[in-house]
């Protein structure tokens, strides 16, 4: 994927920079599941790659937008595990039949 598709949207540049960099992850069964990891590197890097993502007229996002969007995503994200997969493991059959009668 190219960098130069994401660059004019303040929200898919800051995203594009906390996949690469796996602040966050999107969960395999899940597409619309977004997990932040919760590396603490990770996130610092995020920000500072999406600082140097640079639009298509040359200029570079604000920095207080960035910040405040990358706190925005990763407010959003599941924390760790996808909620969705933590549900059906609890569910899942195998473990509600092996449970004392
Ligand atoms: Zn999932």
């Amino acid at each position: 994927m190219s960098v130069d598709s994401y660059v004019d949207h303040l929200e898919s540049a800051v995203r594009y920079a906390l996949l690469t960099t796996r602040a966050i992850a999107v969960c395999p069964f899940h597409p619309d599941v977004t997990i932040r990891i919760g590396d603490d590197a990770a996130e610092s890097q995020a920000c500072a790659r999406a600082k140097n993502i640079i639009k298509s007229d040359g200029t570079k996002w604000e920095r207080e937008a960035l910040t405040a969007e990358v706190k925005r995503q990763l407010a959003d994200a599941a924390d760790g595990e996808c909620p969705q997969c933590a549900q059906l493991r609890d569910s899942m059959p195998e473990v509600r039949a092996r449970r004392p009668l």
